[in-house]
């Protein structure tokens, strides 16, 4: 049974204030909404399209992605809550009209409490679907008075928060031949990242699960694709993590050979003591959800009554590189992990 009662033991470890599941048989829709947190107002969050191996996998993902909302929107001094949708499925088979009308239906029941974004396995197209059917959504084309895809304004914000980094370690926030490992260097948010970081001269190396899109992207700009497993293993100065969550482990870290982790993955991190090691191991982790707002920064313009300007939006998101130094500086002189320093930023507005 796909209930919130049948997984009842896995959900009573998080922290959430709702979690809707909806099955609609007819469409072949199996869809979980988290609700993280409504204190900072409507909870705004992707809708991830993913072929979960099991459906416990979907309802760990659902809640861990929802809590990085509350804490992306209040760490970015957003008016904004934190959700999360995940529909389990396949996207280049399993997403279609009548599937994603059967999804924003479900979005409208919420009545508001949450807004739907892309995520990984949607675009703009699709939440233009969504709307069809509630207007509960954030991130449609700018034709239609939205913000277009967030994907390369979270790319601008990666860079300017890896540039912060950079600064730290080397004195000069210059990316020339400075060496940068790119984990989904062909998707929505690496593919903008790799080609901002190309133009800067830097020396790149990427891995890609798709091999046409990575293809294709090598049509455009230099870069050595190496094997998935393998991306881990590369000596650079960055590792920048920009396909799924959960790369940083007990697995991967002993393996890295960098200075910095920076990159646009969602819940890097697989459990918090991973944050800790890289700590100890004296890499600097630029926190996921600080470095990654961008896209939600931009969707949120979409919210200002004054309509939304593509400039401001883009002046905020630069301003994840004074964000990402400030952290840096307070891990330093108070000894403690980045990603700590930036929980209780983050904390601070919610608990207020
Ligand atoms: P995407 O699906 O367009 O890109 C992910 C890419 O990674 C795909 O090309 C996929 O083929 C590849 N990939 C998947 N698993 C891989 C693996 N094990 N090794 C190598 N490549 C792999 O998604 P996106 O929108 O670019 O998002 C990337 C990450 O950034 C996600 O974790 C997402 O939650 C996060 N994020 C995205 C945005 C945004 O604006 N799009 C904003 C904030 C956070």
């Amino acid at each position: 049974m796909f209930s919130k009662e049948a997984f009842k033991d896995i959900i009573k470890k998080y922290e959430y204030e709702e979690i809707a599941f909806l099955e609609d048989k007819d469409v072949g829709l199996r869809a979980i909404i988290c609700i993280h947190s409504t204190i900072l107002g409507p909870a705004l969050g992707g809708v991830r399209i993913f072929p979960y191996q099991s459906e416990k996998d979907a309802v760990v993902d659902v809640l861990r992605l929802g809590r990085a909302m509350t804490y992306k929107a209040s760490a970015a001094g957003l008016d904004l809550g934190g959700g999360k949708s995940v529909i389990i499925g396949d996207p280049s088979k399993d997403k279609n009209e009548a599937l994603l009308r059967a999804f924003g239906k479900f979005v409208d029941s919420l009545n508001g409490r949450y807004i739907a974004a892309e995520d990984v396995g949607t675009g703009t197209k699709d939440i233009e679907v969504i709307l069809q059917e509630t207007k509960h959504v954030a991130g449609i084309s700018e034709k239609l008075g939205g913000s277009g895809d967030p994907s390369p304004v979270t790319a601008r914000g990666v860079f300017s928060g890896m540039k912060a980094c950079l600064r730290e370690v080397f004195g000069s926030d210059s990316f020339s031949g400075k060496k940068i490992a790119i984990q989904g260097i062909a998707g929505k948010v690496g593919s903008h990242l790799a080609e901002l970081l190309s133009q800067e001269g830097a020396v790149l190396f990427g891995s890609e699960m798709n091999q046409e899109a990575a293809e294709n992207l090598k049509r455009k700009i230099d870069f050595k694709l190496v094997p998935l497993d393998e991306i881990y293993d590369i000596e650079a100065d960055v590792f920048s993590p920009c396909a799924m969550g959960g790369i940083l482990n007990n697995n991967t870290i002993p393996k890295l050979k960098v200075k910095i982790v920076a990159g646009s993955a969602n819940n890097q991190l697989l459990e918090l003591e991973h944050g800790n090691i890289l700590h100890q191991a004296g890499i600097i982790y630029a926190p996921d959800y600080i470095i990654n707002a961008g896209g939600l920064i931009n969707v949120a313009h979409e919210r200002n009554p004054q309509g939304y300007l593509k400039k401001r939006a883009l002046a905020d998101t630069e301003k994840i590189y004074e964000r990402i130094k400030s952290i840096i500086n307070v891990s330093k002189k108070d000894n403690i992990p980045t990603y700590l320093v930036a929980d209780k930023i983050a904390e601070k507005r919610i608990n207020n």
